[in-house]
This record gives structure tokens, C-alpha cells and sequence, in this order.
């Protein structure tokens, strides 16, 4: 079907039809309008796995079964874009055959704090590894036909209030934190839909926010797919419309329907509007159709991918050189965790798993001879029983090792709440605390979608590996890791902080009177944590191995280049171990001197690489413009201004192993945007030095050193305190206390130099 056939279909729609078709049919499908062929298609969540309801028109219903990959948190962690793609072709094979269009997902909010109470469905604290890896999901899933929606568009970094809180970010703190995962997603990648988030970015919903759905997605990205309303986020249908709110979800609302026609009819809604609206509603209608449907699956392939995924994003967070097991025959497992598989979070990303690999079966079978005995060491529920911890120690006392499996209960990670600490259970940190006093060999294995606090235990614990909320497979992947099938290569991709008071939004969560206000702005995750220099429990990026790699030979591919161009950088890496393993090589970049405050370094480049022990690799990472900018809410543009940059080449965010400084020769030389307001010392320091060698200016600047006086007689301090005060006052103050001393009124003065740097 081509543009002019859509645009045809268009123009012999009814007003009604046209209504209608922007509105959803059911929970679960658009509206068909089968007078002009056009079919309904089906909408389903989710973000790691299809959740094809049996019907459609209940919110709530069972699913069909299907591969339930790890949760977002562990998909980060892989810092795969490979394995992202190639999970996007599990998916899309999964949602054909089951004949679904459009998948709901990825989501790629950031995780402003730890207590967000679905930040196992977001990717990262930082912004440019949640939108590469989205971009890889969604290329894999799109390239096989089927379509996605990127969500939730945008500023929705919590649960409580969700439909109605106002996030209050400043325009520079959106641009270069909140919204870059979105942008590189959508411009790599070309999601069919973008799904609106339910809450209000800066006093308007985002169903009804122009500038964002509008002005930065459709116009300034050009977006060229759908955007839909998160499941009932849309108050008033017509504000929406005219904001840049295509479908809404879910339907039928026949009273919407009828509200349109009244509001084109009465000239409140432009039908040019709608059109534009049907027009990028029928585009993807008539994409999905270009696909066949139904079919099968592999159920056994995918779960061996889960797998595979789920062991490439687990974290091995310490090991004093325990792991992996070698030489132990009798092992305690602990931890209801170990039989009951914490696979995923709540919430409307919950799959209907095909299969579930159980951890304690999984270790059994990779050690057939050795002696397990298990014991549930906690329970689910709120209360403490000390009998659990009693018989856990009792068989951890007469093995060689114990293995306790840790988890958040189901009910703390959800959609719709958020957590109100990063505690574990008291049961569980009595019970690792109990175990670990008698037997020294304790390992931790945990299942959670986000941070927790681990400080009462990790020093007893001779290693700890972070599994997430892994997916039907992980339970293999746990074990593989543990007896060194596989040798782990996650890295975290989000900060674990020491206790709750240390994350960066402490302060401002979760808001008040419907208003939660982003006070620490651009300082989220690794970026807080490097300005206040606080230290933390593990770092973004990091991440052990059973071998160890050095760092060498780093390069750039000039030393001067253009922002325009930007730069190549390598760096050589060398497995120096006895195993075979992947090290994940992190590119941040460093700038010197800024007009505006920056945080120390952010993440521009990364990539995982496979090395046989012994082998050395040459890992290349391209840095363009982007890299090197920052977004100048004055000229409402990025600027990467000219000077020097560092390149600091990585194995995690505090673990640097090399350093190349490069010039940027080309870029912009930040012409501050100077008003009556500025002071002074902004007038004389502009850049661009528009007015530093006129006339007028001069005289300015001698009569004020005229009015301060000399330095003689001991006055040189006195001098200098004046002259930086008043540097630092706004020029038309200045101007005005010059008046008497000078020819000509100061306001004359003032429109002079304004109009000088027109
Ligand atoms: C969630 C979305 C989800 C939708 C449909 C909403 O409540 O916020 O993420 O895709 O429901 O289930």
C-alpha cells in the first residue's frame, strides 16, 4: 500500500470513520472500518515477552503462553546490542504467531531513583545505553514486521501518582537526561508507535503536551510513526488530538467519538488535524498487513535464548575467588528463591512463561554427584520465622558451601507503587547474616529488578551475583554461572548505592501537592555520585569475570577534529586469564572547560568483546557531535564548544584504564546570549567579543575603574573586591550609577550595546 493509496482511503473516510479509527476498538485492538477495507490490527504489551490476552475486551485476562526473557534491568546489564537484536527476533516470531501487530515496549524511562517501583522494566540511569539498547530491541522486532510503541513518553520516573503527578525538569535536564533515550530510539530505530506517559511534564499531561508530542517528537525528530495514549490516559480527546495524541487507548468510547466530530464541526478541531491523525493511524495499520500472521514458534529455542540473555546480563558484584566451584561436594541451597524462580515484575509486563528453569534443579544437574539439601529460609510473607533460619544454618553448618538465594518479595516490584526503601526483607538479611557466621563459604545469589541495600551482609558474604528478575531461563544461567559454564560478563547498568539517603533524588522524592520537582537535575546515577564524590556499593558498570583483561595501546584518529565529523577512539584489549570471557569496554567523555556546568563524564560509546585467554582485540568506538555536546536552553540548540575533551576508556565508570585528550577545533564558540541583565563580567568574557573593542563599551569600562579609584596607598584589596563586585553586577545597574559621570543617558548607553550584539 502506498502513500497516495493511504491518502486516497483517507479522503473517502466520513468524519465519523475518521473519529473512530482514532480511538481503539477494544483493550486490545483499533477500530476496523471495513467500508473502505480498513482492518483492525492487535496491540499487546510487552517489554519482555508477548502477553497476548485471550480476550480482548477485559484488562485483566489470562495470556497465551510465551517466552518470558529477562526483565529490562538484566536486558541493560548485557550491554548486548547484538543479542538486544536478536531477542527483537524471538519476540517478533512470538507476536506473529499469535497474530499481534504491535508490541507495547521497549520502555525507556530513566531510573531517576531506585524506589521507582517498575525500574525492572527501564534500562538505565543513563541515557545513551537505555536508547542504544532499545534501538537494537526494536530494529530486531520491527525488521521481522512487527511493530513496536516505545514507552512512556516521557518524564514518568515513578509510580506514585502516576496519572496525575507534574514532573518539573528543566528544559536542559529533559533534553540531555530525560529525553535522549527516546530521541536515539526513534531515530535509530523508527518505532511504529510511541506510547504517551500518563503523568504531566511541567504542568500539562503528556496526552496533551503539544511541545512534547508535536513540537520535539514530530517536528524536531521527525517521527513519522503513530503516537498512543498509555491505557486511559487521555482526559480530554480533542486537547489531545490537537496536541499531536493520535490513537487512543484503550476504546471503544463511543462519547469520544462523538466529541470529535462535534469539535471539527464547530471549528474548535481542524479536520486537517485528524486527517494527519488517521494518516499516521492507517500507515501502520496497513504495515502490519503487509506481514503474514499465525504460525508457530520455537518454545524450546527461545527458552534456550532466555537463557542465554539471562547469563549474559547477570552480574557478578564480588567473589573472593570462591567461585567458580571447583572442588566442593556437599552444597546447602537456600532460599525459596531456588525452588520458586523470580522471573519477572508485576504489572501489565507479566508473561505466561512456556517453561521455567528452576535454579536448584539446574545446579543439580551440572553437579550430578555432589549431596544438595534445601531449605526455604524465608517466607514471602511479612512475619519472621525464626525456625527457617535455624534449619538453614543447620545444613549450612554441614556442607562445604552454601548457596543463598535472595529475592525482593513479588509484591515490592510492580507496576502502579513504587518501593518505600531498598531493604531486603529482615528475614532475609537475619537469615544470610545467621548462615554466613557458620559457614564462610556463602554465596549470595539475588533476584531483583533494582538496587538493594546490602551493607549489613556483603562483607560475610564471600560472593554475591545480582541474577535480576531474570527471565524463564535463569534459572540455567545461575547455575552455569555458579559452576563456571559460563563466565560472567554483566555489568550493571545503574548504580548500587550504599543506603537510600545517598541516591541522588532523596531529597525531592516523590514530590507533594501532584508536583514532583527534579531538583537534582542533570545529576542522575553515576553523574551525582561523581560530582559529590560519594561513595557507593558497586559502581555503573560494574561488573566481575573469571579471567581479567588489561587495557593498552589507546588511540584516537586524530588529535583535532571537527565536530562535524567527530572522532574515532580504540583501545586494545588482552584477556590475560586461563578462561575464555567478554569484557564490556565503556567510552566516556571528559570536557575541560564549559561555559555551563557538566557533570564530570557521561557514557558516549561501548562495546563487548569476546577474547579466547591470551587473545588481545582492538575495540573502536565512533564519538560524533553529540558526544561532545551539551543542549544550551539559550540558543534552544546542542553546542559542542571548541577545546579540549578527555576521553577516559573504561572497564566501569570509577575504574578508568586510559585517557586520550582530543581538541574540538570546529565547534561553536559560545556566543552567551547577553541582555540587560547580564553582568558586567558576561559583557567583557563574550566569546565572541562583540563589543570588547568598542568605543562606547570602553568608556563603560574606564569609568568604572575611574569610580573605583586607584590601587595606590595600600588600596589593592579594597580595589579588587569592589572591581569583582561589580563585574559580577548586571549591566544596567551599573550603567545607571555611572549615569552622572557620563555624556550620555545610560538607557541610551544600554540600547547602544544591545543593538552592537544583534
Ligand atoms: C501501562 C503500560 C501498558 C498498558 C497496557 C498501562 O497501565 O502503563 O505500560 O503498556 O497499561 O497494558
Amino acid at each position: 500500500m502506498t502513500v497516495t493509496d493511504i491518502q486516497a482511503i483517507l479522503r473517502s473516510m466520513t468524519l465519523l470513520e475518521k473519529a473512530a479509527l482514532c480511538i481503539g476498538a477494544s483493550f486490545w485492538t483499533t477500530t476496523s472500518i471495513d467500508r473502505v477495507r480498513v482492518p483492525t490490527i492487535s496491540i499487546t504489551d510487552g517489554p519482555n515477552g508477548v502477553r497476548k490476552r485471550l480476550h480482548d475486551n477485559v484488562i485483566i485476562s489470562q495470556s497465551l503462553p510465551a517466552t518470558c526473557f529477562p526483565t529490562a534491568s538484566c536486558l541493560a546489564s548485557t550491554w548486548d546490542r547484538e543479542l538486544m537484536y536478536v531477542m527483537g527476533r524471538a519476540l517478533a516470531e512470538e507476536a506473529i504467531a499469535q497474530n499481534v501487530d504491535v508490541l507495547l515496549g521497549p520502555a525507556v524511562n530513566m531510573k531517576r531513583s531506585p524506589l521507582c517501583g517498575r525500574n525492572f522494566e527501564y534500562y538505565s540511569e543513563d541515557p545513551y545505553l537505555a536508547g542504544e539498547m532499545a534501538a537494537s530491541l526494536i530494529n530486531g522486532i520491527q525488521d521481522k514486521g512487527v511493530g513496536t510503541s516505545l514507552k512512556h513518553f516521557a518524564a514518568n520516573n515513578q509510580e506514585f501518582k502516576r496519572y496525575t503527578i507534574s514532573s518539573e525538569i528543566d528544559e536542559r535536564t529533559l533534553r540531555e537526561i530525560y529525553l535522549p533515550a527516546f530521541e536515539m530510539a526513534v531515530k535509530k530505530a523508527k518505532p511504529w508507535a510511541v506510547m504517551c506517559a500518563y503523568n504531566q511534564f511541567n504542568g500539562t499531561p503528556c496526552s496533551e503536551n503539544r511541545k512534547l508530542l508535536k513540537e520535539i517528537l514530530k517536528d524536531e525528530w521527525n517521527f513519522d510513526g503513530l503516537v498512543m495514549s498509555d491505557w486511559g490516559a487521555v482526559q480530554n480527546r480533542v486537547r489531545a488530538l490537537i496536541a499531536g495524541l493520535d490513537l487512543e487507548m484503550p476504546g471503544p468510547r463511543p462519547r469520544n467519538v462523538r466529541t470529535v466530530i462535534e469539535a471539527v464541526r464547530s471549528g474548535e478541531l481542524d479536520e486537517a488535524t485528524l486527517d494527519q491523525s488517521v494518516l499516521r493511524i492507517l500507515s501502520v495499520i496497513f504495515k502490519a498487513t503487509q506481514r503474514s500472521k499465525g504460525g508457530e514458534f520455537n518454545v524450546e529455542d527461545h527458552h534456550a535464548l532466555a537463557s542465554r540473555i539471562a547469563s549474559e546480563g547477570m552480574v557478578l558484584l564480588k567473589n573472593n575467588g570462591i567461585l567458580p566451584l571447583k572442588d566442593h561436594n556437599r552444597f546447602a541451597i537456600i532460599g525459596l528463591s531456588a525452588k520458586q524462580s523470580r522471573l519477572q515484575g508485576g504489572g501489565s509486563s507479566l508473561v505466561n512463561p512456556t517453561r521455567i528453569s528452576v535454579p536448584f534443579e539446574e545446579l543439580q544437574q551440572l553437579a550430578p554427584n555432589a549431596l544438595f539439601t534445601y531449605s526455604d529460609g524465608y517466607s514471602f510473607e511479612d512475619f519472621h520465622r525464626q525456625e527457617l533460619v535455624d534449619e538453614a544454618v543447620r545444613q549450612a553448618r554441614s556442607a562445604e558451601v552454601a548457596i543463598i538465594f535472595l529475592a525482593l518479595p513479588p509484591s515490592s516490584e510492580s507496576e502502579g507503587y513504587d518501593r518505600s526503601n531498598i531493604d531486603l526483607p529482615d528475614q532475609q538479611v537475619t537469615l544470610i547474616q545467621s548462615v554466613s557466621f557458620v559457614q564462610p563459604n556463602t554465596i549470595v545469589v539475588i533476584n531483583n529488578g533494582a538496587p538493594v541495600e546490602m551493607s549489613k551482609w556483603i562483607d560475610s558474604a564471600a560472593a554475591v551475583l545480582e541474577a535480576w528478575l531474570m527471565g524463564q531461563g535463569g534459572g540455567k544461567a545461575i547455575a552455569e554461572i555458579l559452576f563456571g559454564r559460563t563466565n560472567p560478563s554483566g555489568k550493571l547498568a545503574e548504580t548500587f548505592p550504599l543506603k537510600l539517603s545517598d541516591t541522588p533524588a532523596y531529597l525531592d522524592w516523590h514530590g507533594e501537592d501532584n508536583v514532583v520537582r527534579y531538583g537534582e537535575g542533570l545529576f542522575i546515577g553515576y553523574r551525582y555520585y561523581d560530582a559529590k564524590e560519594t561513595p557507593v556499593l558497586f559502581p555503573f558498570g560494574h561488573g566481575l569475570s573469571y579471567t581479567s583483561f588489561t587495557y593498552s595501546n589507546p588511540q584516537t584518529s586524530s588529535t583535532v577534529f571537527k565536530d562535524t565529523e567527530g572522532i574515532d577512539v580504540s583501545v586494545d584489549i588482552t584477556n590475560n586469564g586461563k578462561l575464555v570471557g567478554k569484557e564490556i569496554v565503556q567510552f566516556y567523555v571528559h570536557d575541560q572547560k564549559s561555559s555551563l556546568t557538566r557533570p564530570f563524564k557521561e557514557l558516549k560509546g561501548f562495546a563487548k568483546v569476546r577474547l579466547q585467554p591470551g587473545e588481545t582485540s582492538t575495540v573502536l568506538a565512533h564519538l560524533d557531535f553529540r558526544s561532545f555536546a551539551y543542549y544550551d536552553p539559550s540558543y534552544k540548540r546542542w553546542v559542542a564548544e571548541n577545546g579540549d575533551f578527555d576521553i577516559l576508556i573504561g572497564s566501569s565508570s570509577v575504574d578508568i584504564r586510559c585517557k586520550k585528550t582530543v581538541t574540538l577545533a570546529s565547534g561553536f564558540d559560545e556566543q552567551r546570549v547577553l541582555s540587560r541583565n547580564s553582568t558586567i563580567r558576561e559583557w567583557i568574557e563574550d566569546p565572541g567579543s562583540r563589543v570588547a573593542s568598542d568605543p562606547m563599551f570602553r568608556m563603560v569600562i574606564e569609568k568604572i575603574q575611574t569610580m573605583l579609584g586607584s590601587e595606590e596607598n595600600g588600596r589593592q584589596s579594597v580595589v579588587k573586591d569592589a572591581m569583582n563586585s561589580v563585574l559580577d553586577t548586571p549591566i544596567y545597574m551599573v550603567l545607571n550609577s555611572l549615569e552622572g559621570s557620563m555624556t550620555v543617558a545610560a538607557e541610551e548607553v544600554m540600547t547602544y550595546l544591545l543593538e552592537k550584539i544583534k
